[in-house]
């Protein structure tokens, strides 16, 4: 379905995502959002639970990579040079030119590849139109402002669908 906005599956955080359901899906590849998936947009440094968990997938053999919309560089790149990881930048989601060019540095194709992120209009749609599957968590810190709210009220009965998806399966 390459223009849909349901999720594949919908997770609290980052940290519900095992290498273990990775390895099962054939993924090789994760690719995610930065801000509000991995840390608030505030916080400059990869905090400790963070690094484990790239570790951890690291060691299962699935590389990683951040595929941001983000344009101030500078915060995006110290986080991911510290953090160990690469990072594809001005991707411009929904657009898939960025996932694309991420699969591509890393020789991978759809097939191997997932992208895990906060939102559904930018990192769901282009997961979805790249081919990719789609793994959503609930932002980082909840939703704060007022748009956030908004935001979140949105996308709530697309986030109910997967969710009942995923209980058909299991
Ligand atoms: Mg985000």
């Amino acid at each position: 379905m390459p223009f849909s906005l349901i999720p594949d599956r919908v997770m609290d955080c980052y940290g519900d995502l095992t290498p273990a359901y990775l390895q099962e899906k054939g993924v090789t590849l994760l690719l995610s959002d930065l801000d509000f998936t991995l840390a608030a947009k505030s916080t400059r440094r990869p905090d400790q639970p963070l690094r484990d968990w790239i570790a951890e997938l690291k060691e299962a053999g699935i590389d990683f990579m951040i595929v941001s919309n983000n344009r101030s560089g500078k915060r995006v790149t110290e986080f991911c040079a510290d953090l160990g990881v690469g990072y594809q930048g001005h991707a411009g989601k929904p657009s898939t030119r960025g996932l694309e060019a991420a699969m591509a540095k890393a020789g991978r194709d759809r097939a191997h590849t997932a992208m895990l992120g906060d939102k559904l209009l930018t990192d769901m749609l282009a997961a979805n139109r790249a081919g990719v599957l789609a793994l959503m968590v609930e932002p980082v810190g909840g939703a704060v402002t007022l748009w956030q709210k908004v935001l979140h009220a949105l996308q709530a009965p697309f986030k109910a669908v997967c969710r009942r998806r995923m209980g058909k399966e299991a």
